[in-house]
């Protein structure tokens, strides 16, 4: 499974915010798939689509979609120096496939900063400088071979040589991989060098209970946000504290809690959306009386492997899958008016799913 890892500074508040994730934690009996990791934590994505498909199809029961995070163990300084827990940082960092960043954004005199005080901009920099030291290391006996091969009038050589010299360009000057803006031929060739600092990133600004309501007056989070936008990641705004707070209450509870407080959507859930749109998941329902359940896939999945999710012989079987989009199912009010109106079609092994597709799947025993 697909999986976002969670790393910070100490003292940024990354405990509280994974110790929210495993609160807020998803029933991992309806999700064979995912980690048993004391390390891992299995969250629901929230989607209100799941909501309306209840109300309209009155099942038994409505089971979201979940996904994981992992705590990233390890010390950071010094890591790309290949020296023990240092190591294990980045060999935990290699296995996730996004990474989300905290930065602590709060300032609080009781609680000690590593590096004497607040400075969210040069904590980004402390971690993100020990990956790119790392794929730096990484690269260089690579660029050694492949220039001796470019000599030899090599296509395939020339053109890596071309990436390699724009990557070290860019960590020479303690940028990532992912701030470059590669072309879609360029970017094959970074994916097989599997660089620790291509991996897409989301900044997590860890705010105190008094800025939630107004961020934009916190000096710290307009620093973090006008960093990413520079490197093409997100921000998400929490206050982990009052994460852990919320990650305890379900359902009205819930609502009524984050209404006291003035908020719309909790930075949890913020988070595990962005998250998941960063991993490049989507989702499709099925919506049966015993059941409306929401499921993951990676874009650009097709049907009969988006069958093979939910079952192995969905796949094998596979004969072909009746699709109506959430809206055109909301829009008509039920699935038999659906249909009636034609908008329910029939899809064969080569149709791509697409976020949102309400879907029965037929199959072959
Ligand atoms: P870690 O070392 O990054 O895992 O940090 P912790 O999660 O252990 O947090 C360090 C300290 O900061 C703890 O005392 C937390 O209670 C405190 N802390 C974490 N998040 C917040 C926050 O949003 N606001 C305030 N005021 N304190 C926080």
């Amino acid at each position: 499974a697909l999986t976002t890892g969670i790393v910070g500074l100490p003292n940024v508040g990354k405990s509280t915010l994974f110790n929210a994730i495993t609160q807020a934690g998803a029933e991992s009996a309806n999700y064979p798939f995912c980690t048993i990791d004391p390390n891992v934590g299995i969250v629901e994505v929230p989607d209100y689509r799941l909501q309306k498909l209840t109300e309209l199809v009155d099942p038994k029961k409505t089971i979201p979609t979940a996904f994981e995070f992992t705590d990233i163990a390890g010390i950071v300084e010094g890591a790309s120096k290949g020296e023990g827990l240092g190591n294990k940082f980045l060999s935990h960092i290699r296995q996730v496939d996004a990474i989300s960043h905290v930065v602590r954004c709060f300032a609080d005199e009781n609680i000690t900063h590593v590096s004497g005080r607040v400075n969210p901009l040069n904590d980004i920099q402390v971690i993100n400088l020990e990956l790119i030291l790392a794929d730096f290391e990484s690269i260089e006996k690579r660029i050694t071979r492949t220039a001796k091969l470019a000599k030899t009038k090599d296509k395939d050589a020339v053109a890596e040589l071309e990436v390699l010299e724009l990557l070290r360009d860019a960590f020479e000057e303690e940028k990532p991989a992912r701030s470059i803006n590669f072309t879609e031929e360029q970017q094959k060739i970074v994916k097989q060098l599997h660089l620790l600092t291509s991996k897409p990133v989301l900044y997590a600004a860890n705010v105190s209970e008094e800025d939630l309501l107004s961020p934009e007056d916190n000096e710290y989070v307009k620093q973090v946000k006008e960093f990413a936008r520079a490197e093409n990641s997100e921000v998400i705004v929490v206050c982990a504290k009052i994460e852990e707070e919320i990650a305890e209450l379900e359902g009205e509870e819930k609502q009524m809690f984050l209404e006291e407080l003035g908020i719309k959507e909790s930075g949890l859930d913020q988070l595990i959306r962005a998250a998941y749109d960063l991993l490049g998941l989507q989702t499709y329902f099925t919506a049966g009386v015993q059941e409306v359940r929401a499921w993951t896939f990676k874009k650009g999945t097709k049907a009969p492997q988006a069958a093979g999710i939910i079952h192995t012989d969905f796949e094998r079987g596979f004969i072909r899958a009746e699709v109506v989009s959430y809206e055109d199912l909301v829009d008509a009010g039920s699935m038999n008016i659906a249909k009636e109106k034609g908008k329910v079609r029939l899809e064969g092994k080569e149709y791509v799913m697409q976020d949102g597709d309400v879907v029965h799947f037929r199959f072959n025993v």
